[in-house]
């Protein structure tokens, strides 16, 4: 099979039997042409993933695409942008119709759950990378920044906390979850849940946001950096699944909220006068979302336990014996 049949058979098929909104023209010609909803800002992400380095060899093609269109997806619920439209460049080592049968599976199944269309691609030859670049529209007025923040802020997560490093711990065979909590470690890894939803709601309430995928201390050091202030986190605050919980390891959990990675949750702050309006979005069961901290004038992020100065304990401490 050549290269455009493979683009014809594997890419190209679904979108000529879903045409999307905005694609003035699509896959096929030099530039895939693009209208964006009028007045509206482009919100643009692009990541890349290597065999070897950001998945092992032999991962299951289906939900490999499907994290990797996730995982941007969650870069749009970050900047409040409502997704629209993505490009694939994939090196492949070879043309093996299976796998790439099940990657376009796993990557139009996802992209039909968020309504975000294929317009585009590369395709060459070398070792397996998967490169998504994803595209959508924002509100000029609403995008969600890292620099907005101030101190005096409220610090909010979304969901739980450290599941993507105890998903990964589960998988590695370092733990072992009861099987129900195994399988929902699994699905969370590899099909995390872009905060499109929650990310809509914030617009106009949040003063800063991100999406969490290097750990708490990590990822809020960033808005802390971008917006010049300082935080503190409430380590007793950290909140956790069902599936974290049941390891019965506290210090485990928080170390893996604070420093684990992989959790796609969008982590905000929120100025005081703002709270009430997202109380009320809680209280409603329209938005899950935890205060861990707060922003305080200075540099750095730091943790608290019981009104003492806590020390995170070091990557490396992710062992369970
Ligand atoms: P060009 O030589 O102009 O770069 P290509 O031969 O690389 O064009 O690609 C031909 C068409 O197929 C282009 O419209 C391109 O966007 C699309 N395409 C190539 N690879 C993919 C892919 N993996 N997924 C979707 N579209 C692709
Ligand atoms: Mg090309």
């Amino acid at each position: 099979m050549g290269e455009f049949e493979l683009i014809r058979n594997f890419f190209q098929r679904e979108q000529a039997e879903n045409p999307a909104a905005g694609v003035v023209l699509g896959i096929g010609d030099d530039c895939a042409i693009l209208a964006l909803p009028s007045a509206q800002h482009l919100a643009v992400s692009v990541d890349t993933l290597v065999e070897g380095v950001h998945f092992p060899a032999g991962a299951d093609p289906e939900l490999l695409a499907e994290r990797a269109l996730r995982t941007n997806l969650s870069d749009l619920a970050a900047s409040g942008a409502t997704p629209l439209w993505f490009t694939l460049a994939l090196t492949l080592p070879e043309v093996e119709e299976d796998w790439l049968r099940r990657f376009s599976r796993g990557l139009f199944a996802a992209a039909g759950e968020y309504g975000c269309a294929l317009v585009g691609g590369d395709t060459t030859r070398g070792p397996l990378t998967v490169t998504v670049q994803i595209m959508g529209s924002v509100e000029p007025q609403l995008a969600l920044r890292r620099d907005g923040a101030s101190a005096g802020d409220f610090v909010l997560v979304t969901h739980t906390l450290g599941d993507g490093a105890a998903a990964l711990a589960a998988i590695e065979g370092r733990i072992q979850p009861s099987e129900a909590h195994r399988d929902w470690l699994h699905e969370k890894f590899y099909r995390p849940i872009p905060r499109l939803k929650e990310s809509a709601l914030l617009q106009g309430i949040a003063s800063a946001a991100l999406d969490i995928s290097d750990g708490l201390l990590a990822d809020l050091g960033h808005i802390c950096r971008a917006s010049d202030v300082g935080a503190v986190i409430d380590v007793a605050s950290l909140p956790f699944s069902p599936a974290m919980q049941a390891l019965h390891n506290i210090e485990q959990a928080r170390a893996w909220a604070l420093g684990g990675g992989d959790d796609y949750e969008l982590c905000f702050t929120v100025p005081p006068n703002a709270m009430a309006d997202v109380a009320l979005l809680i209280a409603q069961g329209e938005l899950q979302a935890t205060i861990v901290g707060e922003l305080v004038p200075g540099v750095g992020v730091v943790c608290e336990l019981d009104g003492e100065l806590y020390q995170p304990p070091q990557q490396g401490y992710q062992h369970f014996s």
